[in-house]
């Protein structure tokens, strides 16, 4: 299949953290229209045709990687963006890989027709559910885009996951608990809280605000009894 307008940032040959339990390789697609202020890969945000990584050279890599790995995990950016993401996750499949997504919920629409191709899916909530708190981190009010993608994942029924970075600049610890009661009401079964790690912009987060928001102890033990998984990931 000709792949060629796919747009690739970049690729991680091996990772044992970005597709829980499984070992795969790591294409980060190319393209973002949101802006969260804790993105560690605004460089890829805009769709530039230029580029040192081909999807052709990607999938050559793959071939070799036939029993060595188990998966490959789309991120990004935001893999949605892409129109041709089926078509890449078809050529992946092809070669016997299980398939990993990261998406913070651009594009339920989009979202839907893939999840029958995708193994996991890892779902960014990036603020609470209201309108004013989501744009005022991404940037856009696509907070409905967020919810639509959420209830496709759950009438999926397939393995995901909702994880929250917890940059303590935006989010506080009664944000934190209003994300993850609005996530236990709606059925997720798995949610993970991220320990920021500051862009080389921010200058003034100190490691101890980071780390304040991850040691409540009454969240955390809420966390623990109403989530099936639930981890602080540092
Ligand atoms: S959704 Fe991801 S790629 Fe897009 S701006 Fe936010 S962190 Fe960066």
């Amino acid at each position: 299949m000709n792949n060629s307008q796919i747009v690739v940032g970049g690729v991680e040959k091996f990772s044992a953290v970005d597709f829980p339990g499984t070992l795969s390789a790591v294409v980060f697609m190319q393209g973002c229209p949101w802006k969260c202020p804790f993105c560690h890969n605004a460089s890829i945000r805009e769709i530039l045709k230029e580029t040192d990584f081909s999807w052709e050279k990607f999938v050559d890599f793959l071939r070799k990687r036939i029993g060595r790995l188990d998966a490959v995990t789309f991120s990004g950016g935001e893999p949605l963006v892409q129109d041709c993401l089926s078509d890449a996750i078809r050529d992946v499949k092809s070669l016997g890989f299980k398939i990993g997504l990261h998406t913070g919920g651009y594009r339920p629409e989009h979202l839907a027709k893939i999840l029958p191709l995708v193994d996991w899916v890892g779902l960014d909530i990036k603020a609470p559910f209201d309108e004013a708190k989501y744009q005022k981190i991404i940037g856009v009010n696509h907070l409905a885009k967020v919810e639509q993608s959420l209830q496709h994942l759950l009438d999926w029924g397939g393995d995901f996951e909702c994880r929250t970075t917890c940059d303590p600049r935006f989010l506080s610890v009664d944000d934190l608990w209003s994300i993850a009661q609005t996530l236990k009401q709606k059925g997720v079964k798995k949610y993970f809280l991220q320990k920021y790690r500051p862009v080389t912009s921010d200058k003034l987060t100190t490691d101890e605000a980071c780390e304040s928001l991850l040691s409540k102890v009454d969240l955390l033990q809420y966390l623990r009894d109403n989530f099936r998984d639930f981890e602080v990931r540092r």
